[in-house]
């Protein structure tokens, strides 16, 4: 699988609705400070399930839907849409009946978040399996942002090991064994 298109509208600084295309291999994204690079890092993240505002550089998850500025009110909703090329077929089992996979997460204001995987509701779990068994979880990684580097230098070993995991795409595995167990 690989990351093809990235749709969003009223997240963050992005409050128009714009769309990019990802090329394969590796993307870095430049511009001027404060342009919006690192939240373009976030929508991803955000995409794929991740649950901590703090490592969204927000208080509360809210603060990832566009605040208004002097020149233009703020909205009451922020969605991200992360198309997959799935024509590999390497998706895990269940997710694995089409070339392309959308996955769209909404937050509205004082509401929460709502996901759907290709038009169809869905749970958080279910967006977040489909990228842990991938070895791209929102903690991938594969996606290197600002003082990640530093981090990973001087990570606790527990850190590293739960980072080694990530990249040998066993990390879904403790997703699932979380699920049985609240089961
Ligand atoms: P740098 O080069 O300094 O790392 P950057 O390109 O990574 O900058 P970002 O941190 O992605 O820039 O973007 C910062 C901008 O996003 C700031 O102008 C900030 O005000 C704006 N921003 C962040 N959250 C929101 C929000 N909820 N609503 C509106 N604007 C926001
Ligand atoms: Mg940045």
């Amino acid at each position: 699988m690989h990351f093809e298109r990235l749709r969003l509208a009223g997240f963050k600084s992005f409050v128009e609705a714009c769309e990019l295309r990802i090329e394969p291999g590796l993307t870095g994204v430049v511009g001027p400070n404060g342009c919006g690079k690192s939240n373009l890092l976030e929508a991803i993240r955000w995409a794929m399930g991740e649950g901590s505002p703090k490592s969204l550089r927000g208080g509360a998850m809210d603060d990832v839907i566009f605040a208004g500025t002097a020149a233009r009110p703020s909205r009451e909703f922020a969605e991200v849409t992360l198309r997959l090329d799935n024509s590999a077929r390497t998706a895990p089992a269940g997710f694995n009946d089409d070339d392309q996979i959308e996955v769209t997460r909404r937050i509205e204001r004082g509401l929460g978040s709502a996901y759907r995987l290709n038009g169809r509701d869905c749970r958080a779990r279910d967006i977040q399996m489909l990228f842990a068994d991938n070895a791209t979880g929102a903690h991938s990684p594969a996606l290197v942002s600002q003082g990640r580097i530093g981090a990973i230098v001087a990570a606790s070993p527990v850190e590293r090991r739960a980072l080694l995991e990530e990249a040998a795409g066993i990390a879904g595995l403790h997703v699932r064994r979380k699920e049985a167990e609240i089961r």
